[in-house]
């Protein structure tokens, strides 16, 4: 049998979709055919150009993903914009950078409402809409972080390993209900969130110096991996998280 990555018939929620990570999948998912609502606090004009202009379905909701009040909206506008919610790409994340000795419990709170709470209650608010149908794609944007310690990142790496945890507790829990949960793990990649690091050449020259494809990747290379997550390509991988790291992980 022939594998099938088509997503015709699909809508997808990507949160954080007007720029970086989040823009590349949800213009990869509406290549493959999804309807894709982009969710986020910032315009998405440019995505809904990328997209439009490919022969795409976009639209857009307005949301601040800092509290989880906006989850029960943003499963309704997706509805209600294409019929069904059938993927969440739990994508949109902030870091916030200083030595843990000196760490704030604002710049904790922060990171861990955005990267890790609301993550889990718009997945909720997904399920209770996947559930039913008994079919479901749920893909949550983890790190490197979700594997390593880091440094001077105490809140992002909290968030991302707890991510990583909870991707496999969702997928215990809703597997045999038809929701494949899965995390991609980005390595590397040239967007708003590594600017500082890029702009730091010691950081910046110790990091490129041990990925073995010798390069930051492109916000683009996460696209196949995301598509296949939310494909029936994936309909017996449940509880993974997926590295796209340019070898990182494997030195
Ligand atoms: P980015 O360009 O900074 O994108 C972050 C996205 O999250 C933006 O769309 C941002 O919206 C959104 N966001 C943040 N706080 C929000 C809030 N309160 N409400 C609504 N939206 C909010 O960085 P990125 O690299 O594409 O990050 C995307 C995801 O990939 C994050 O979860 C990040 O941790 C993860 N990641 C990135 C890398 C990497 O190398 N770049 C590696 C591993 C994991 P605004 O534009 O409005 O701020």
């Amino acid at each position: 049998m022939k594998p099938s990555f088509d997503l015709s018939g699909r809508t997808a929620i990507v949160t954080g979709a007007n720029t970086g990570i989040g823009q590349a999948i949800a213009v990869a998912l509406a290549a493959a055919g999804a309807a894709v609502l982009g969710v986020g606090r910032s315009g998405m004009s440019e995505t809904e150009t990328m997209i439009g202009s490919a022969g795409g379905r976009f639209a857009s909701f307005s949301a601040d993903l800092s509290t989880i009040d906006p989850v029960d909206d943003i499963v309704e506008a997706a509805v209600s914009a294409f019929g069904s919610v059938d993927i969440l790409v739990n994508n949109a994340g902030i870091i916030r950078r200083a030595d843990a000795i000196d760490f704030t419990e604002a710049d904790w709170d922060a990171v861990m409402d955005v990267n890790l709470k609301t993550a889990f209650f718009l997945s909720q608010a997904a399920a209770k809409r996947m559930i039913p149908n008994a079919r479901g794609k749920i893909i949550n944007i983890a790190s490197m972080l979700s594997f390593q310690g880091g440094i001077r990142i105490p809140s992002y790496t909290a968030s991302k390993s707890g991510l990583a945890g909870l991707t496999r507790l969702l997928a215990c829990e809703w597997a045999a209900k038809g929701i494949n949960v899965n995390a991609i793990a980005p390595g590397y990649f040239v967007t708003n969130n590594t600017t500082a690091l890029r702009e730091d050449p010691k950081r910046s020259g110790d990091i490129l110096g041990r990925i073995p494809a010798g390069r930051w990747g492109n916000p683009e290379e996460l696209g196949g991996a995301a598509v296949f997550l939310a494909s029936d390509a994936s309909a017996y991988v449940h509880g993974t998280i997926l590295p796209v790291d340019g070898g990182w992980l494997a030195r």
